[in-house]
């Protein structure tokens, strides 16, 4: 029998975990470690909000890091000055979704060219009962018509929920420190208080006061010579277990090199029960 790390059940067997998300391009940092459900529930709860996450989403467009599904385009939909929706493809190119609105006898159109902008005006004009030679007057104007071509500026309105994306790192922190301290490291208070903050996520009974002090404050100097002197060109994750103040054990989580994604989540109060282990670099393999 084993014991799942999140829920403390034991279970013929365990599942496999990835520490840091398989989306996030690390394959090599795993461990069977959890109980189905409890996977399951992490991957709806938390792993979710850091792969969600648009800085992350760029890291992975950049890199070509699919995951389970396509590398993804954080960009895909936007909207203009106007209120006007574009889809964008992975090109950059944006295309304006078809509208058609109407006051009375006047109607406003947009679609991306002429044959478009046609179909749906003649679409419209049929639906509302219009003789075909009425419809084919119109379409005789729209190809008179001077197109409005222009090239949209998009605005993006982007949201992040930092608590969310911090419950994540806790989440790597929690796993990988027991992937390198050890059974023992159940029992270690701190240990649990990660735990539970993590489970109650899970429960829907978090609040953000959850998070105070579970981190060693701003990633310092120090730290962002650590990670620069470890990280191969924005090609990999980069994760330690390391001794910090008042004999406390800090875990170093840097992702894709990038001091904005790099946090340091305070994993124990008992630095002398454990012994540090050797860091951790993720390679992501390029396409
Ligand atoms: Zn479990």
């Amino acid at each position: 029998m084993c014991k799942c790390i999140l829920c403390n059940n034991k279970f013929d067997e365990l599942t496999e975990e990835h520490i840091i998300p398989y989306a996030l391009g690390n394959d090599t940092l795993k461990a069977n470690i959890l109980c189905k459900d409890c996977n399951s529930d992490l991957g709806s709860f938390v792993d979710c909000s850091l792969i969600d996450n648009i800085a992350i989403q760029i890291k992975r467009m950049d890199l070509k890091i699919s995951g389970r599904g396509k590398v993804p385009n954080p960009f895909k939909q936007g909207v203009d000055a106007k209120g006007n929706k574009y889809i964008v493809n992975n090109d950059f190119k944006p295309t304006i979704i078809n509208s058609i609105t109407k006051d009375g006898n006047r109607f406003r159109a947009h679609a991306s060219n002429k044959e478009e902008l046609k179909k749906i005006v003649r679409k419209s004009l049929t639906r509302d009962g219009y003789y075909s030679e009425k419809i084919n007057n119109v379409m005789d104007m729209i190809d008179k018509i001077e197109a409005n071509k222009f090239k949209p500026e998009l605005i993006y309105d982007i949201e992040i929920n930092l608590n969310d994306y911090c419950l994540a790192i806790l989440k790597i922190a929690y796993e990988y420190a027991y992937l390198r301290l050890g059974d023992s490291y159940l029992n270690d208070t701190r240990a649990n208080e990660i735990k539970d903050i993590i489970r109650a996520k899970i429960d829907n009974k978090i609040t953000a006061n959850h998070y105070k002090n579970m981190f060693v404050n701003q990633i310092n100097e120090e730290f962002s010579g650590i990670i620069a002197a470890n990280n191969l060109k924005d090609i990999c994750h980069f994760i330690m277990l390391m001794p910090t103040a008042n004999n406390c054990i800090g875990c170093l989580i840097s992702l894709f090199g990038d001091i904005n994604l790099s946090y340091i989540v305070l994993v124990s109060r008992d630095q002398n029960k454990y012994t540090i282990p050797d860091p951790d670099l993720i390679l992501i393999k390029s396409e």
